[in-house]
């Protein structure tokens, strides 16, 4: 016999050897008995196949995903077959597929310059220790009800001071709704204006146009804005005016009351910014209902 084919007996032998040595644990060859392939093959991968049926039955044994011990949170690493050679990698597990499912409804939600976490915002999570939000929440119930009763409910303008809560509920809402399969848009006003500016030479009157015709719409911190003839005239008042015609659900947060905004969109106060400021004035006041969240401030800085 040749030298090779001795050697080859030998390692053959051996790869033997030790895939029965592995098998002799009842449990690894239950797993392997699942994955349905020739001991053949399987025989040439013993120590990689006893790495992944760690993470097998760390699988089994799962206790959520933010405890996953796997080598990659969240993944099984795992075998398949390809023309009698085995192929490892790591595959998203059940859980994570779960979790795809359960946030699929994020979609929903388009965000303009805003926080991420404001998609993790919901009704269960509203502090509960606030009674001034009891008004808020009811007429989030109560717009809902109506919305999916096709009654076009107004939105809301929603004034209180910095932090104590007015982006977060409004988003719990949006989250609420985009559970729904309503799409909605949040954006930071002051810093969108910004942005829409830059893009005069790209994509302005598309992004224009998303805003205007979303489902559902907040504006985010409306008066903290530099307000200029062009924000008011040229962005703002054409979204309002044709939410309204389009009974779109509109919403803002703000600092600052109505009759506050009013004399800020008033940029110089002489009589034809007067009357502008007021038409806007009287567009929100068609779009919404105002609530004031009065509350302590709940950043952490
Ligand atoms: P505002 O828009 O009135 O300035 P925010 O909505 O940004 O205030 O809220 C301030 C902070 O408090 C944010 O970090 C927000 O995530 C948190 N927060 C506010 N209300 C709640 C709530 N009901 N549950 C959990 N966190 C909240
Ligand atoms: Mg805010």
């Amino acid at each position: 016999m040749k030298t090779e084919n001795l050697l080859n007996n030998y390692d053959e032998a051996a790869l033997k050897h030790s895939y029965y040595d592995a098998c002799s644990n009842k449990d690894f060859k239950k797993y392997l008995d699942t994955l349905d392939i020739n001991e053949e093959v399987l025989m040439k991968y013993t120590s990689t196949l006893e790495d992944s049926f760690l993470e097998y039955n760390n699988c089994l044994n799962c206790k959520g995903l933010d405890k996953c011990p796997n080598n990659i949170k969240g993944y099984q690493y795992m075998p398949t077959e390809n023309k009698g050679l085995l192929i490892f990698s790591y595959e998203r597990c059940l859980k994570q597929h779960q979790a795809d499912e359960d946030n699929a409804y994020k979609e929903n939600l388009e965000l303009f310059e805003m926080p991420k976490n404001i998609k993790e915002a919901n009704f269960k999570d509203i502090y509960k220790d606030d009674k001034n939000r009891v008004p808020i929440i009811k007429y989030f119930k109560d717009f809902m009800s109506s919305y999916f009763k096709n009654e076009n409910p107004k939105g809301l303008y929603l004034t209180g001071s910095f932090g104590s809560g007015k982006t977060y509920l409004i988003a719990s809402l949006f989250n609420e709704m985009a559970k729904k399969k309503v799409k909605s848009t949040l954006i930071y006003f002051p810093e969108f204006l910004r942005s829409l500016k830059a893009s005069f030479n790209s994509n302005y009157s598309e992004k224009f146009d998303y805003i205007k015709k979303s489902p559902l719409l907040l504006l985010d911190d409306i008066g903290a804005e530099n307000c200029s003839n062009w924000s008011r005239d040229e962005v703002l008042g054409p979204i309002l005016q044709y939410r309204m015609e389009n009974n779109l659900p509109t919403f803002f947060t703000s600092n600052l009351t109505l009759e506050e905004l009013e004399k800020s969109l008033a940029i110089t106060s002489s009589a034809f910014d007067k009357v502008k400021a007021r038409r806007i004035i009287e567009r929100i006041k068609q779009l919404t209902n105002t609530l004031e969240l009065v509350s302590k401030n709940r950043r952490e800085s």
